[in-house]
């Protein structure tokens, strides 16, 4: 099964994520997790921090051949759920096309709808809890407007295709889970 989670940073995508690859036992794909694995003192990890300390997209040359290589491992070959991927029209078509060349397809498109002022709220509470540099203010701004400009237009997207599956991100934890997994179902 091939999944897509989409939705604005602090939307709880990440917990949910843990939570359905578990159930489902496909990897998850966090491209932010992986960008921030590339070694930061590295020439590589200098240039991919540039952006992410900044609330930037990465660029795709940095981007895609990260996520062909992963893709091409044993554990991905049947599906996986993709957490912060396609972030840009761009990136989904890239996508599509890899599928296409075999002769596989997305499955869902699971829409993680949460109020930008929740967001600002629990990405600055995070930030004490994580850690994560680019969890402050200026940078939470800045990644909220690169959602809104850049990767809301890939549920447009993926509308187009009839596949998206929305859900209410403005609940607990628990009962967010258990719409998932109804709409998922709904769709068998
Ligand atoms: P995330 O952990 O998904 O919130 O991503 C953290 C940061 O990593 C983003 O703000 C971007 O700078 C970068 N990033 C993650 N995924 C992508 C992607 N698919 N394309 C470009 N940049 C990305």
């Amino acid at each position: 099964m091939w999944i897509v989670f989409i939705g604005p940073p602090g939307a709880g995508k990440g917990t949910q994520c843990s939570r359905l690859v578990e159930l489902l036992g496909i990897p998850h794909l966090s491209t932010g997790d992986m960008l921030r694995d590339t070694e930061r003192d590295s020439p590589l990890g200098k240039v991919v921090a540039s952006y992410i300390d900044v609330g930037r997209l990465a660029p795709d040359y940095l981007v895609m051949p990260i996520v062909t290589k992963r893709l091409a491992e044993r554990d991905c070959q049947s599906g996986c759920l993709f957490d912060g991927f396609p972030r840009t029209v761009h990136q989904a078509d890239l996508l599509g096309e890899f599928l296409t060349e075999r002769k596989m397809r997305i499955d869902a498109v699971l829409h993680l709808h949460v109020a930008p002022n929740v967001l600002v709220d629990r990405l600055l509470k995070r930030a004490t809890l994580q850690n994560r540099k680019d969890d402050n203010k200026e940078t939470i701004t800045s990644r909220l407007e690169v959602y809104r400009t850049q990767t809301a237009p890939v549920l447009e997207h993926y509308r187009g295709q009839g596949n998206v599956l929305e859900i209410d991100g403005d609940q607990s934890a628990d009962r967010v889970f258990a719409d998932i997994l109804t709409a998922l179902e709904s769709r068998k």
